[in-house]
């Protein structure tokens, strides 16, 4: 078990670093910013501990870079200000996804620490005793799928894949239980590949029964990294008779947008292979302008936060008509998820949306409930 220390007083370096020995964590003590960055690299934490308040050290910018490095860690954020602070830099850290499971204020205590320390060192054990790699290979893992329908033809148009692990003892498991854990484990590779062939064989099946939907897929930026990936894809889609054009990859905006040169490269040999790519949770990022326009995405995804609150929010509205129009004015197709009632639907129409996605049209299902829900669909809207 690793224990990462970011903080810049010797002394509380020391005081943590022993209790957290005595826990049984190895630890390593970072005062800059550009160790952090090394040492995410070469000591994976299982545990931070960080100070948000730190001579030439932005708290929020490194908030950041755990969220890129270090999301599967348990972080416990320090800080000697008031607890506001404290508790806004933990909403932030939750916000980028990040696995922020305690806050102290200082001066810190003996007695919170190593509470803390004992409960972290259960859940790392809890995790570590998980075998993710086998179950890939026990074929624990499933692809559920949700329907996109057209706004304003209400439409059957595609499916998103959904990936679940149906674990032996705890039932089903959604992504957000599994998923950072497994990029920890070097796993992200082994589970896309399974995605990837599973959801185009279903396409297939779909595609052959005469239904042409395309299938959506959501890869990380690693994926995209991965210049062999588009032939790799190709030749799928090749050996099951699917046409590329069926295709979507989604990527969430902040990956997208974390080495836009080279992920570049990957999505344009994808639209150059005719399969379609979309910009996930979109609005939730930080894509500029100028990069969201040179790069070849066919789609855009408006993050669900703003299309489940629109009706309600005003605010939270003239967000997401300001992103449809801003996907249009690009050539892109914009589509809502999280469309949850009438109303958001009603709403994400009127605002010119094409696309949707979300529980008030149906629930991510397994492949052999998609049938019943298509039938049931079309025969709602006639
Ligand atoms: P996402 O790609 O943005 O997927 C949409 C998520 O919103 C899904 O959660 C879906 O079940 C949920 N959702 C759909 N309609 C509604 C609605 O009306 N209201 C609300 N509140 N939620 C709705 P899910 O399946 O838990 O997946 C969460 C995230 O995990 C996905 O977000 C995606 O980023 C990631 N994920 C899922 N499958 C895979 C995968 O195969 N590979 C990778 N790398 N990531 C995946
Ligand atoms: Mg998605
Ligand atoms: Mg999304």
């Amino acid at each position: 078990m690793r224990l990462l220390i970011i903080d810049d007083e010797e002394d509380i370096c020391d005081l943590i670093a022993e209790i957290g020995q005595r826990n049984g964590f190895e630890t390593r003590t970072v005062s800059n910013a550009e160790n952090v960055q090394n040492a995410l690299g070469d000591f994976p934490p299982d545990v931070i501990m960080m100070d948000l308040m730190m001579p030439g050290m932005d708290g929020v910018e490194l908030l950041r870079t755990l969220a890129e490095k270090a999301k599967a860690a348990q972080l416990c954020l320090v800080s000697g200000s008031d607890s506001r602070v404290l508790n806004g830099a933990r909403r932030l850290g939750s916000a980028h996804g990040l696995n922020v499971v305690a806050a102290m204020e200082k001066p810190l205590s003996i007695a919170n620490l190593d509470a803390f320390f004992k409960t972290a060192a259960a859940n790392v054990k809890k995790n570590d005793g998980e075998d993710r790699g086998l179950a890939i290979s026990n074929g624990e893992f499933s692809l559920y799928y949700q329907p996109v329908v057209g706004l304003s033809s209400r439409e059957m148009k595609g499916v998103e894949a959904l990936v679940r692990w149906n674990h032996p003892d705890k039932g089903i498991l959604m992504p957000d239980a599994f998923i950072r854990q497994m990029a920890n484990d070097g796993l992200m590779h082994s589970l896309t590949e399974f995605v990837i062939k599973a959801s185009i064989r279903q396409a297939a099946t779909l595609y052959a029964a005469g239904e042409h939907l395309t299938m959506s897929m959501n890869v990380t930026a690693s994926t995209l990294l991965d210049l062999s990936l588009p032939d790799q894809i190709s030749d799928i889609c090749a050996q099951y008779n699917l046409p590329p054009e069926m295709l979507i990859l989604e990527v969430t905006e902040s990956e997208a947008m974390r080495d836009v040169t080279r992920t570049m490269d990957v999505l344009l040999r994808l639209r150059l292979r005719n399969i379609g790519v979309s910009i996930d949770d979109f609005g939730t990022g930080h894509a500029s302008l100028s990069e969201l326009q040179r790069m070849p995405f066919s789609e855009l995804k408006i993050d669900k936060s703003f299309v489940t609150t629109a009706p309600t929010n005003n605010d939270q509205a003239v967000i997401a008509k300001s992103i449809i129009d801003l996907g249009h004015n690009i050539g892109l197709r914009v589509i809502a998820e999280g469309i949850e009632d009438e109303r958001a639907w009603d709403l994400m129409r009127e605002k010119g949306c094409d696309l949707a996605q979300g529980y008030f049209v149906g629930h991510p299902m397994p492949a052999q409930e998609l049938a019943t829900w298509m039938d049931a669909w079309r025969n709602k809207k006639g």
